[in-house]
């Protein structure tokens, strides 16, 4: 059996921005290339994603390109020397816009929009959520803190305010020049960061469809308490779901992020979209060659929660040997994921899904015929999508005419996608069945509205 659950891996800044490296990642498993625009952007991201397309073509496997946003994460400034300054819970600390190096008392905030969302008793969280202070008081051009917890301080640290819906775009101007340059080279899948509304998403959307008739599919990441408040219209305009738990975890109490990541899971599975559940699911594997119990344990578990796909962040940008990385996530998904079928080790509560559906009636369909697949004439994404998120018990074999309907189903749990227009167009059951290594067999054959049994050899 092949692993169901996909793997989104992000690329570069190290060796993996390499072709070698990238076909070497793509064989061992990877689905998604996810390009991180907080890091590189430009002509670095676009030379990638050639040499992903290429590799793509050259071994006949459809890879999705997911260009992901930097949105509007907040830094704080430089400080006078390149070391930590102390702090201590209780003192005073202040933000305002002077580029003077900061100290142990106030740095500059580079982006000063912010305040003027900030009101008095929101937490500011730094470093992870190491460092956390309280707004005592906002002013015109500064904001007045009080240190709460944290012992030292120093340059460029990260910023979450948890308490805050914060009133500006959810694309900031770099967000914008980095997506302008990334609809030139059609990727599958945008990823927009940050999100807090449903609008953001919309916002997005006409972003792009202004740009471009390319059919750019795109995912929200939830990594704020606002975006959680408001899931179910968030998953409901967007076309696909990143639980970002990295920032999650500082902005909400991070002992929440299991219940939150059950719910989304849940939520995508109703709606229809696809879902990646994401960060330091081998953070350890950076500078190991092992991974840790616990990350085998939460890949694992993501796999019998059925989502899409899991992700690997660092551990293929930073560590010296991406491949086996990826490698070491695709045996333990494969191995949930077969447990998962033949000892109904399932925990995704699907018989409680509010579900009653053709998707659904395709997928029993499978399972009362003891199907080995499902074949999918797919003109687009939706049915194979729909049927994917029915968490059917055989693989789904997705055969298209266009490379951006087989890239994008790439991402979703179980479907196997391929790019033929001959045998799309003859819709050619056989030849599909065989493409995937299937002669004999019972194929559930669905092709825009009809669905049929078919029996080979
Ligand atoms: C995260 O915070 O989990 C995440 C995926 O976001 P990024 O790596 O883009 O900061």
């Amino acid at each position: 059996m092949k692993k169901f659950t996909k793997i989104t891996s992000s690329i570069g800044p190290n060796n993996n921005g390499s072709k070698e490296m990238l076909a070497k990642m793509i064989a061992a498993g990877v689905n998604v290339c996810r390009l991180n625009f907080s890091h590189d952007t430009g002509e670095t991201q676009g030379q990638k994603i050639d040499f992903i397309r290429e590799v793509s073509a050259e071994t006949k496997t459809p890879i999705a390109v997911l260009v992901d946003l930097q949105g509007p994460k907040h830094r704080i400034g430089k400080f006078e020397t390149e070391d930590k300054f102390p702090i201590v819970p209780g003192q005073k600390f202040v933000f305002d816009s002077d580029p003077t190096p900061g100290n142990s008392s106030r740095v500059q905030l580079p982006d000063m929009d912010v305040i003027h969302s900030l009101k008095v008793g929101d937490r500011i969280l730094l470093n992870d959520g190491k460092i956390e202070m309280k707004v005592e008081q906002v002013n015109a051009d500064s904001i007045e803190t009080i240190v709460v917890r944290g012992t030292q301080i120093w340059d460029r640290r990260g910023f979450n305010l948890p308490d805050t819906e914060v009133a500006t775009s959810v694309l900031t101007a770099k967000d914008r020049a980095d997506l302008e340059y990334a609809l030139t080279k059609n990727p599958d899948y945008v990823a927009i960061s940050f999100v807090q509304k449903p609008e953001d998403v919309v916002e997005t959307r006409e972003f792009i469809t202004a740009r471009t008739s390319h059919p750019v599919k795109i995912i929200a990441k939830i990594e704020r308490p606002q975006a959680v408040e408001k899931i179910e219209e968030i998953v409901d305009v967007a076309d696909g779901i990143m639980i970002a738990r990295g920032d999650l975890a500082v902005e909400v109490p991070f002992e929440k992020v299991p219940a939150i990541s059950r719910r989304i899971v849940r939520l995508c599975r109703e709606h229809n979209k696809p879902v990646i559940m994401a960060t330091q699911m081998l953070g350890s594997m950076v500078d190991s060659d092992f991974p840790t119990r616990a990350e085998i344990s939460d890949i694992a578990t993501a796999a019998y929660l059925h989502v899409d796909a899991t992700m690997t962040s660092e551990e293929t940008t930073m560590s010296a040997n991406p491949a086996f990385v990826v490698e070491t996530m695709a045996k333990i998904l494969k191995n949930a994921d077969q447990d998962s079928i033949e000892n109904a080790q399932d925990w995704s509560d699907v018989e409680d899904l509010p579900i009653n559906d053709w998707a659904l009636s395709v997928t029993l369909m499978a399972e009362l015929n003891r199907a080995d697949a499902i074949v999918v004439f797919a003109s687009n994404t939706n049915a194979a999508t729909w049927i994917s998120c029915r968490r059917p018990d055989v693989p789904v074999y997705a055969v298209a005419a266009q490379d951006v309907v087989a890239n994008q189903l790439a991402l979703s749990r179980g479907v196997y996608p391929v790019c033929d227009a001959a045998m799309f167009d003859a819709r050619d059951v056989e030849a599909v069945a065989k493409h995937f290594g299937l002669d004999t067999g019972i194929i559930v054959v669905v092709d825009g509205e009809k669905i049929s049994l078919r029996k080979l050899g």
